[in-house]
């Protein structure tokens, strides 16, 4: 299964979960940490990378 990157609102940190498909699909996820189902999804139309300067 694939993985995927979330915001947490109420946690204030990214997270990340293994959902399939469908449950992704239909937003039947969750924070593991406060179960909130707010979750903003981290693709990259939302979010502007990272960039690192090594
Ligand atoms: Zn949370």
């Amino acid at each position: 299964m694939p993985s995927y990157e979330f915001f947490c609102p109420k946690c204030n940190k990214e997270i990340s979960l293994t959902l399939t498909i469908s449950e992704r699909e239909r937003g039947e996820y969750k924070c593991p940490s406060c179960g909130a189902k707010d979750l903003q999804p981290l693709l990259g139309a939302f979010f502007s990378k990272t960039s690192r300067k090594s």
